[in-house]
């Protein structure tokens, strides 16, 4: 092409990135690879391998083993060998190991660029100017969280050998979002990459062998989905943190519901991408640009659905397709690409589905219209798809609800800040969304009403390790990045059972206890801020210590648990009350509970059997907790996060939303409280369900939240059978949130149960807590329990 030609057309010229050293990389092992445990190279016992292929040709890049079971638990048993030396190391001494592979990441950044788009088929702009300069931050900022360990988190302790297992849509980026903070807080790991994208994870155990890592402080074990399976169900692993699909991220939560181990998922998203009619319309598009087609859309949090202001509208989608036009796709290792390929032909195939279906649908389709590259080895079409758009489409419909995962943007328009929320929120996934507007105060107003984990104002995909990422909803739990996602990686220090807390069983409840009441004494349900009968119409017996019938409780069934949540989310006020007024009523709340403090003393004496002085102890605790959580609850404030941009992040702690609580029967006023207190105080709305043998002192409590100016509808207390009525919290997709404390099987069966919604949950799992253990039972542990983090990114500057 001639200069003039150039100047007038202003194409770029082709400007390939020489893949040379990873070629040799790969020579030099022969295109063959092992696993790595325990520090050393080892073959998969069975023999099998599989190959990867360089999506972008169609070419073997490798053979790579498979891990079977066996190769499983050599990788658990070295990384549970290494774990009691690696987390007795000091914080500093782990730190120089972080810094140490950040360093040795940096001085081959280039080579671990080049193998990410050869063996991902992302653009070489993306693995060397986002990727692997992100992991290299993420190796450097967690070696700060090693050396500043037992300072920062004194409370806290390392959990064990972990289990890793990542997607290959960033291969190496999750696995630094994994492994830094793992080794950080002094767990070992044992890390499963995805089947298609193992190379980079490879190049990197090299790595650890090159800074001396002690050996089975992170073990390697490639092979499919199968492989993943077997840590999942692997006991000596002692967390699972898992990034995928939400369909695989619940079978592993079913899998993992009978075992005690933490588990943190990541999974898909459909994130809202906001415009708002006074939005700089141009950055928004380039905005777009980056938000849907980045890595080819393969993005969980990718700005898969365009919500447009209606009076910009048709001048957002005009612009926009005159922007389509201008991307290039093709070669990923040709520096001027914006987009290369897909990862494999059943996702190319998977996306086109999703395609077809929309245009059944009665969706209007746009789709970029340039020469798609040809597969060189296979002379047929090459793995890519072209930027596509779909306008005229319906909210609820297949392309606007389900996650395609490719680079198709689906567009719908609102006319109204309220309805750009609601159809923004219209969405079982709840992992990020985008809001452009030049009015910041209309951006902030929208951003705490989005249910996502991350808010991007005026900006979009930013990624930092000191940020921490994560969803709400089916897009997950648990955060990861950051001060948040620290406690991921931790757990609180142990602490017995004191001879405070007497073990109790509640007397066996007597069908024909024979004391005549000389009143009525049938306590009713809680709902909504009112007394209401069980739907059943029947009541249950209540027995004190001695066997003498106590009163009687409503025997609360489906209904009554439907009717509580619905009052639950109609108190929705109370999460957008200020955290200034929650502690005033809380303050309130142990006023007037003191008030009562004979009749709680003498209702527990009576009911459990412990003494006077014990009734009296637990009564005295709980108004001492009360206080606790009224102090708190103007205190649990979030943090402001300085990523490497010209901008900040806050990092807001936000109630879950509805939680169900299903208290355990020891210490039944302290455990309940203990319960319900950093739930309330962190503005949740809650339906309790008490000790079906102690009943009458939740019974009792309301009408102290009665008196207490507690919004109506903030705690429903439904009594019956508390097994039975925590099963029907666990399936009620309308509670986001799930707290059991129970004996090993309601625990289990919540965990299985609750995976509907993906309700964050939390259990004692079978183990009876010390309630009055400040500890154990009371304080920030608590309140981060209740509360989910999102990060709302604002960048400033003109
Ligand atoms: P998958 O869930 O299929 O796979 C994720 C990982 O899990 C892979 O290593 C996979 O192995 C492994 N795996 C598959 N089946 C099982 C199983 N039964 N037990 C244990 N492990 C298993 O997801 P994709 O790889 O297709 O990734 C795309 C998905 O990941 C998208 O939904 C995307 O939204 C989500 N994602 C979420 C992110 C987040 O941070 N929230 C970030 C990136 C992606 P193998 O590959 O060998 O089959």
């Amino acid at each position: 092409m001639k200069i003039i030609e150039i100047f007038e057309t202003m194409e770029y010229s082709p400007a390939p990135e020489n893949p040379a050293l990873a070629l040799d990389w790969l020579k030099e092992h022969k295109s063959k690879f092992g696993l790595f445990i325990n520090g050393k190279w080892c073959k998969a016992k069975s023999g099998k391998v599989f190959s990867t292929d360089n999506p972008a040709s169609g070419k073997k890049l490798a053979s790579i083993s498979e891990a079977g079971k066996s190769d499983v638990d050599s990788a658990v048993r070295a990384a549970k060998l290494a774990f009691p030396k690696w987390k007795a190391l000091s914080g500093h001494e782990r730190a120089r190991y972080l810094y140490a592979l950040a360093r040795q990441l940096q001085k081959h950044s280039r080579l671990f660029a080049v193998l990410e788009t050869m063996d991902n088929g992302k653009t070489i702009r993306e693995t060397r100017d986002i990727d692997i300069p992100l992991v290299i931050r993420h190796f450097y900022h967690h070696s700060g969280w090693a050396q500043l360990l037992e300072s920062e988190f004194p409370e806290h302790m390392a959990i064990g050998p972990i289990g890793q297992i990542i997607p290959w849509n960033f291969p190496l980026l999750m696995l630094s979002w994994k492994v830094a903070p793992a080794l950080a807080a002094g767990n070992t790991v044992v890390l499963k990459p995805a089947e298609y994208t193992s190379l980079t994870a490879l190049l990197f155990a090299e790595i650890c062998s090159q800074v001396g890592l002690p050996p089975g402080v992170f073990n390697l074990v490639t092979g499919p989905g199968q492989t993943g399976s077997l840590m999942v169900n692997h006991s000596d692993l002692k967390k699972i943190a898992f990034t995928g699909s939400t369909d695989v991220g619940r079978l592993i939560r079913e899998a993992t519901a009978d075992t005690d181990k933490k588990l943190t998922l990541e999974l898909g998203g459909k994130s809202p991408f906001i415009i708002f009619e006074d939005a700089d319309l141009d950055s928004a598009i380039e905005g777009l640009v980056d938000a849907i087609w980045f890595n080819q859309g393969q993005v969980c949090c990718a700005g898969s659905r365009l919500l447009v202001q209606e009076s910009v509208a048709e001048k957002v989608i005009d612009r926009l397709k005159r922007r389509m036009a201008k991307l290039r796709v093709g070669d990923p290792l040709d520096k001027s690409m914006d987009m290369g390929a897909i990862i494999a032909p059943i996702q190319k195939e998977r996306i086109q589905n999703l395609v077809d279906q929309g245009k059944k649908e009665g969706a209007a389709i746009w789709q970029w219209e340039g020469k798609l590259p040809q597969n060189a080895e296979k002379k047929g079409d090459g793995c890519y798809f072209p930027p596509t758009l779909f306008t005229n489409v319906s909210p609820a419909s297949i392309i606007a609800q389900t996650e395609i995962f490719g680079p198709v943007l689906v567009s719908m328009t609102f006319r109204t800040t309220d309805e750009a929320v609601m159809l923004a929120n219209n969405s079982a996934y709840g992992l990020a969304a985008s809001v452009w507007s030049e009015n910041i105060n209309q951006a902030l107003h929208v951003a705490p009403k989005l249910k996502a984990g991350v808010v991007w104002i005026n900006c979009t995909n930013q990624f930092d390790a000191s940020v921490g990422f994560g969803g709400y909803r089916e897009s997950g739990y648990g955060r990861e990045g950051g001060h948040e996602g620290m406690f991921e990686y931790l757990k609180p220090k142990e602490s017995g059972i004191s001879k405070n807390q007497i073990r109790i069983s509640g007397a066996k409840v007597k069908a024909s206890a024979t004391t005549a009441l000389s009143l009525d004494r049938t306590a009713k349900l809680y709902i909504g801020g009112k007394q209401a009968r069980p739907d059943s119409g029947y009541s249950l017996n209540v027995v004190n210590a001695d066997g003498s019938l106590a009163g009687e409780i409503g025997d609360g069934n489906r209904k009554d648990i439907r009717n509580a949540v619905e009052a639950a989310h109609k108190a929705s006020g109370w999460q957008s009350s200020t955290p200034h007024l929650r502690a005033q009523i809380l303050y309130f709340l142990a006023e007037n509970l003191e008030t009562r403090a004979v009749e709680f003393k003498n209702r527990i004496t009576q009911l459990t059997g412990v003494t006077e002085k014990q009734a009296a102890l637990e009564v005295k605790t709980a108004v001492s907790r009360i206080f606790t959580y009224a102090a708190l609850a103007d205190k649990h404030e979030g943090l402001i996060h300085q990523p490497p941009m010209r901008g900040l992040a806050l990092a807001l702690n936000e109630p879950i939303g509805v939680l169900g609580l299903v208290c355990p029967d020891e210490a039944p006023l302290l455990s309940m409280l203990s319960m319900l207190l950093p739930a309330i105080a962190m503005g949740n709305s809650v339906v309790l369900v008490p000790s079906r043998p102690f009943a009458l002192v939740a019974t009792d409590f309301y009408q102290v939240l009665e008196t207490s100016d507690v919004l109506s509808g903030v705690v429903n207390i439904v009594t019956g059978d508390s097994a039975k009525l925590g099963t029907v919290l666990a399936k009620h997709d309308d509670v986001a949130g799930l707290w059991v404390a129970g004996t090993k099987t309601e625990c289990t069966e919540a965990c299985k149960l609750s995976t509907g919604n993906m309700k964050i949950i939390w259990t004692n799992n079978g183990k009876q807590l010390d309630w009055f253990d400040n500890q154990q039972s009371e304080g920030r542990e608590w309140m981060r329990r209740a509360s989910q983090v999102k990060n709302v990114w604002i960048p400033y500057g003109e």
